[in-house]
């Protein structure tokens, strides 16, 4: 019989600090109709992603926030169920962003079908969607890594990180990264990296230094807070730091304490020539037929590895999402909503 009630998680309140489990709402709706040109999706998986804690906050950004009331938005492996739109068909598994619910209506515009015989459909949401992207287009851009040179990333276990590390050793590079303690041995074992650190090592600062000898050439910034301050005294002349995220500072109420370190920082830039520039990934969506070919090759002669962390169950989603942000997930964090 098919399914009458859509499952959904609605955007409750706006977080102060982390976001909190009252934040959210589980509601149940009846399934929605196409209308006239429209399909109708049954999500499977949805991707939970750092940029969503930016969408919850009532601060301007570079894309609109969540709408109070409504379910929150997100990245989505989905089936087209019903279709009134000629270019898809029932059957049809598509990249969607048919957000935290069961089921979604669209237009049809955005969506790429995806062909489950060359990966895990739920790769589509990790190394071969937007995070994978994001790590290729970013340091291809501006990271422009050469061979013999020194890569630190952050968040390293996770699918940005992870991708950026592997791809700067494909190209040459020495690459350290830093992520929890209970990280490490998956990127030196698993991932080929030629150091690991832990982040929270109160001795961070010296151990970054002894692990880049020659100092710092591409600092793929996804983090910010202790792990920049390590990296900022080690950056060479000429050192390109593409800026992807600061998630350390996603949760903040207010200005971090002093001293205030932006003269130091600018001068840095001035005297050793960074280039310090920050991308948002659909910035290079010229790139994607790229990416997908290189990322897609690399994959296939298993050059690059990837994990997932999969959750069962749409409620699981806010629970899911606040670990997200603590550094609980260990791989690319996926819900999975239905078989
Ligand atoms: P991950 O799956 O890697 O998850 C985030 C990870 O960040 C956590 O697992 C944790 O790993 C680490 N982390 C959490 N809190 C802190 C902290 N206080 N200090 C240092 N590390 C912390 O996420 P993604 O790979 O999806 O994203 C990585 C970064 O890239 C994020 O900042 C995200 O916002 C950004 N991004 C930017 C895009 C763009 O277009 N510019 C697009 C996609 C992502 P651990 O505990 O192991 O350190």
């Amino acid at each position: 019989m098919a399914e009458s009630i859509n499952r959904q998680i609605l955007f409750a309140s706006h977080p102060e600090g982390e976001p909190r489990p009252e934040n959210f709402q589980y509601a149940e709706t009846p399934v929605p109709e196409p209308g006239p040109g429209e399909l109708l999706l049954r999500n499977k998986y949805l991707s939970l992603d750092p940029y969503m804690r930016g969408r919850m906050s009532t601060a301007k950004s570079y894309a609109k926030g969540f709408e109070l009331g409504r379910p929150l938005g997100g990245g989505t492996v989905s089936e087209v169920v019903a279709s009134n739109n000629s270019k898809f068909a029932p059957g049809d598994l598509v990249q969607a962003m048919g957000g935290w619910q069961d089921f979604a209506l669209s237009s049809g515009e955005g969506l790429m079908k995806i062909d489950p015989t060359i990966a895990p459909v739920t790769t589509a949401l990790g190394v071969l969607g937007m995070p994978g992207m994001t790590a290729y287009t970013g340091l291809a851009s501006i990271g422009q890594p050469k061979p013999g040179e020194t890569l630190v990333v952050a968040a390293a276990a996770g699918p940005v990180g992870s991708t950026v590390g592997q791809i700067a050793k494909i190209k040459g590079c020495r690459v350290v990264g830093i992520a929890a303690a209970n990280k490490l041995g998956f990127l030196k074992d698993e991932l080929g990296f030629d150091m690991a650190l832990d982040r929270r090592s109160p001795s961070l600062k010296d151990e970054l230094r002894e692990a880049c000898p020659n100092g710092i050439d591409v600092y793929f910034e996804n983090v910010g807070g202790a792990v920049w301050d390590a990296v900022m005294p080690l950056l060479n002349d000429f050192a390109r730091i593409p800026v992807c995220g600061l998630i350390a500072h996603y949760n903040d109420t207010q200005v971090p304490p002093g001293p205030d370190r932006l003269p130091q920082l600018m001068r840095m830039t001035l005297t050793k020539r960074l280039r310090i520039q920050g991308f948002i990934v659909w910035d290079f969506r010229e790139q994607l037929p790229d990416f997908l070919r290189d990322v897609g090759a690399w994959l296939r002669e298993g050059k690059i590895k990837y994990r997932e962390d999969i959750v069962e169950g749409l409620e699981k989603a806010p629970e899911a999402f606040i670990g997200l942000l603590k550094g609980e997930n260990f791989g690319k964090l996926i819900v999975k909503i239905a078989d």
